[in-house]
């Protein structure tokens, strides 16, 4: 009998738009000792998240043809076959799937690949949010599906809700499907990735090509690109003033008076300016909202309100700061 040539494991980390996947990614990067391969797939049309992926030391790839779940071809088996050709092999692949994405269905995808094996998908859940997410008309269903066959979920952000909303935001995951392990987290407590072993992989095995996906239709880009800087307090006015089909905004920004770059977070109505370091000294930030997001120019308008005025501007009085001349892709782009 001859045993089969090794196959290399694959771990899929979904949930919806800011559920802190990066934020785990990055744990699992820190904390572990394999020599991973990270594809990372934001479905903004700029790669916020691979910019903020921590130094590692084996790749992290961008998977940037739009939403990965819906998009079979587009990138993303050729990306895994340059994973794949690597002289020294990497000990795991992990994919981030886009916060609209629909985790299974990437590693059904992954699966297609003989020489690759299912570790685990985990879906993190943001505890302060999920249940109102599933409840939601517009985004209900996206989330849903996100936990349909997935082996964890990290029901995160717990040390930011009481008790009792925990167990509420718990129990709402736990109604899902029977038998869904749910573990609590917060950006302290991580846990590591389950061990790439016999008893612990995947139950759950891709068994048909999976239809294709519309997240491409169901959510909506908006990118925002400046020179120059936010004035603070007029800032935190626009961003009151954002409407609430934007469901997530993130990206890096100078405040007037700062000397570097802050990344701005924003999940639903919370938000949180915190120093990164970046090449940018500029505003790039990119948003994700559901189908009825206002037009990206009356989006861009509530922002620009909170541009601080550039010192060789101030003696003409309130001059538009110039925009740096990086073409924009706005709206929706089609499904590859
Ligand atoms: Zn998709």
């Amino acid at each position: 009998m001859t045993d089969k040539p090794p196959t290399i494991p694959v771990t899929v980390v979904g949930g919806f738009l800011g559920a802190g996947k990066t934020t785990y990614l990055n744990h699992l990067l820190r904390t572990g000792r394999s020599r991973f391969a990270v594809l990372v797939n934001d479905f903004g049309a700029v790669n916020i998240d691979a910019g903020l992926i921590a130094r590692h030391d084996g790749a992290t790839m961008t998977l940037t043809n739009g939403c990965v779940c819906c998009s079979i071809g587009g990138g993303f088996l050729e990306t895994l076959g340059r994973i794949l050709d690597e002289k020294i092999p990497f000990d795991h692949i992990i994919i981030e799937a886009s916060g609209v994405g629909d985790p299974w269905r990437i590693a059904e995808i992954a699966l297609v690949e003989p020489s690759l094996h299912l570790n685990a998908v985990i879906v993190l859940a943001d505890a302060t949010r999920i249940a109102a997410l599933l409840a939601d008309p517009h985004v209900g269903d996206t989330v849903r599906n996100q936990f349909e066959r997935c082996d964890l979920v990290l029901l995160n952000k717990t040390d930011l809700v009481d008790a009792h909303a925990t167990r509420a935001a718990s129990a709402a995951v736990a109604a899902l499907r029977e038998g869904m392990k749910i573990v609590e987290t917060s950006e302290q407590t991580m846990p590591d990735l389950p061990q790439a072993n016999r008893k612990t992989t995947s139950p759950f095995r891709a068994d048909a090509v999976p239809d294709v996906a519309d997240h491409e239709q169901q959510f909506k880009r908006w990118q925002y690109q400046r020179g120059g800087s936010f004035d603070r307090v007029r800032l935190e006015t626009a961003l009151r003033a954002l409407p609430p089909q934007l469901l997530r905004l993130k990206g890096a920004c100078t405040l007037a008076g700062d000397t570097g770059p802050s990344l701005l977070q924003m999940v639903g109505r919370d938000w949180s300016l915190t120093p990164v370091e970046a090449p940018e000294r500029d505003i790039l930030l990119v948003g994700v909202g559901t189908d009825d997001l206002p037009d990206p120019a009356e989006l861009d308008r509530i922002l620009d309100r909170a541009l601080a005025a550039p010192p060789a501007f101030d003696h003409h009085g309130g001059l538009q700061p110039p925009a740096i001349s990086i073409p924009l892709r706005e709206g929706q782009i089609p499904c590859r």
